[in-house]
């Protein structure tokens, strides 16, 4: 497979959609900007295939050559994303039907049923033919399949997929009945034809949620096969004339729909798109990288982010001056190896003309805008290859779960305020805010990499984990989790026996009751050493089986029980946190953690700048980052150690303003 060669610095570039006089001012301010790479050839299916039989590639052609004479890295997009108008109006069928039954008219993007026949006839021609034509061509450094596959389809191409689907899943009536539990309200079919897609006309409910979690939850896990075997439809087209271009397309972080873990072990490498709106914490920011180089355990691309503002976000601010570049850092820190904007040139109409581009409307290089994405063009210039490939080593691995994501949010009780994604990032908020460096991982990865491994509502355990988890543990692993989980199987049915099902005997305790508080009430924990501290949200009724409590409710009629518990088991031990404490009680629980379990943050003292690590043929590459507002000193251990992106030597008196970054290459500190 082929390589990057160098940091790829570049983004969306549609000069389809601008005359010809302006293509060539492009390329003096690409230039000028430090561009090197184009992500071209996303959303232009109409221009390529006005017809059913017809098919254009002259301009595109033309595209091709400028670039390649101007040695860029092409990211060759396949366009499948958005499908002509013509192609509807033969061929109705291919649209999506949506949550509400609603058979979709032509419009938008992300409209096709991914079980069209017809779709998918006419996306894998175009695309090999896109393959055959451009495959060969060494400035092809990447190719971009479709764009942020994405929702759902209800129609019945989709439902006759999903029978086909189940069948080749549980092979019998009798199993699915029981997977789904249809006993309950006399739902038991007797006839794979009797299944229809849970959307709001069955079982589904208003505001996604459902009165058979089975059912939806295996409709998730269907719809995103669906949509990955378009993926991986494209991607054997396109092999099939270049065997060794990298292939991606672009992930969104959290984005509920797809399980981007079974995703990733299809793609050669990945890229994701970073929007964070004005009040998005850097943490959560710094989580979803991490969650992106996860899903393969590899460096990412960033395929896209704004240099300056959305459109699409309630607010969208600008990204004040310096913030661009050190979003970037950020980036480069937790494991990028390309820094690629949406977009290149500002649209003049429709949705995006108010999304921020390196060349905005007035249309010269006079902006600020510019001015700092040249600047950052020129550091990434000069910082090589240096960087590539990089490993960001971690002890502490977070797990994270599509399948436990969709359950955790289906199920109906016991507290609607449970939200799966926060729930993670308040944990990793910890690591972050410490400087310990963390993995997100899969719940079928690889533990015994990790001190630690934190599970925050491991709702659902599915075949094999609890077994894993025990061996783990077992083997002087440290296991962190707590309420809402063990409770479930694969199907969302409970493991009868008592809370928390398969991981009872691991730590220690039984679970008798779980108490839901309203967003007004609130309980306290009362930690051994006397501390108290407020507790929300749901508050499990814990009996000690071997585990000790740490920390004990204060009040309601399970006063004086546990709440905090830590067991050991084997060499290791396992903590619950069986409520949702205040910040400062939940740091209070993770640096028990920590110290038990030695994990050491990447520098002793504490500070608010953020300090990431990454590792390549031993050396050591130290990113400081100011995201605070305030200006921070510089702990002592980087004085006198010089910062390659601007050649300066950091001394005991050097501070970073917000937004302020240094890098710095050391063999040990
Ligand atoms: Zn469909």
């Amino acid at each position: 497979m082929k390589k990057f060669r160098r940091i790829l610095y570049g983004g969306d570039y549609n000069p389809n959609q601008w005359p010809r006089e302006i293509w060539d001012e492009d390329i003096r301010l690409f230039r000028k900007a430090g561009i090197n790479s184009a992500t071209i050839n996303v959303f232009s299916w109409a221009k390529i295939q006005p017809s059913e039989h017809e098919y254009y590639f002259d301009e595109l052609d033309e595209i091709v050559e400028m670039l390649s004479r101007e040695k860029f890295d092409i990211v060759m997009g396949t366009s499948t994303a958005a499908m002509p108008a013509w192609m509807y109006k033969k061929y109705p069928e291919i649209a999506r039907t949506d949550y509400k039954g609603r058979r979709h008219k032509f419009g938008q993007r992300h409209n096709s049923c991914p079980n069209s026949l017809v779709y998918q006839k006419f996306a894998k021609r175009l695309v090999e033919k896109l393959a055959e034509r451009y495959g060969s061509n060494e400035h092809v450094t990447c190719w971009h399949v479709n764009n942020e596959y994405s929702g759902d389809c209800y129609c019945e191409n989709c439902e006759k997929a999903f029978r086909v689907w189940l069948k080749d899943k549980y092979k019998t009536i009798e199993a699915l009945n029981k997977a789904w539990n249809l006993e309950f309200w006399g739902h038991t079919i007797y006839d794979w034809d009797e299944i229809v897609l849970p959307n709001e006309l069955s079982e589904g409910l208003e505001n996604d949620k459902t009165a058979f979690a089975g059912i939806s939850i295996d409709y998730r896990r269907f719809n995103s096969d669906s949509l990955l075997n378009n993926f991986k439809m494209e991607r054997d087209a396109i092999r099939k004339y270049d065997p060794d271009t990298l292939i991606t397309t672009n992930l969104m972080g959290t984005y509920k729909n797809l399980d981007y873990f079974k995703w990733a072990k299809e793609m050669d490498i990945v890229s994701w798109d970073n929007y964070p709106s004005y009040d998005t914490p850097w943490s959560m920011v710094a989580m979803n990288h991490d969650l992106m180089r996860g899903l393969k355990g590899q460096p990412f691309m960033l395929m896209e982010q704004t240099p300056s503002q959305q459109n699409w976000q309630p607010y969208n601010s600008l990204k004040k001056p310096g913030l661009m570049r050190a979003q970037s850092y950020q980036t480069v820190a937790h494991g990028a190896d390309t820094i690629q904007f949406f977009q290149l040139r500002r649209s003049v109409g429709a949705c995006e003309k108010f999304h921020g581009a390196v060349i905005e409307h007035v249309g010269t290089e006079n902006t600020r805008v510019f001015r700092e994405v040249a600047e950052l063009g020129e550091e990434l210039h000069n910082l090589g290859d240096q960087l590539l490939g990089a490993d960001n080593p971690a002890q502490v691995g977070i797990i994270f779960d599509w399948d436990n994501y969709w359950a955790l949010e289906y199920t109906s009780g016991p507290n609607k305020d449970l939200k799966y994604v926060d729930q993670i990032h308040q944990y990793y908020r910890y690591f972050y805010e410490k400087n310990i460096p963390v993995d997100m991982i899969p719940v079928d990865g690889d533990f015994s990499k990790y001190k630690v491994v934190v599970a925050p509502v491991l709702y659902m355990i599915k075949d094999g984990m609890q077994e894993a988890l025990e061996n783990y543990v077992e083997n002087g692993g440290v296991l962190v989790t707590g309420f809402m989980s063990g409770l479930v199987d694969q199907s969302d049915n409970v493991h009868l026996g008592g809370y928390p099902g398969p991981l009872r005997k691991l730590a220690g305790i039984w679970v008798e009751e779980i108490d839901a508080l309203a967003p007004e009430q609130s309980n306290n924990i009362r930690f051994t050493d006397g501390m108290e501290y407020d507790c929300h949200l749901l508050c499990d009724i814990i009996h000690l089986e071997g585990a000790e409590s740490l920390a004990d409710y204060s009040s309601n009629f399970y006063a004086n029980s546990p709440a905090v518990t830590k067991n050991s088991f084997g060499q290791g031990a396992v903590y619950y946190v069986g409520t949702q404490p205040e910040q400062k009680a939940l740091e209070k629980i993770l640096d028990q953690v920590t110290v038990y379990s030695n994990v050491k943050p990447l520098i002793d003292i504490e500070t608010k700048l953020e300090i990431v690590r990454r590792t390549v043929s031993d050396k050591n590459y130290y990113f400081i980052l100011n995201l605070t507002n305030e200006t921070l000193s510089i702990p002592q251990v980087f004085a006198d150690k010089v910062d390659i992106l601007t050649g300066n030597k950091l001394t005991s008196q050097t501070t970073f303003a917000p937004y302020d970054v240094a890098l710095l290459c050391v063999d040990s500190l």
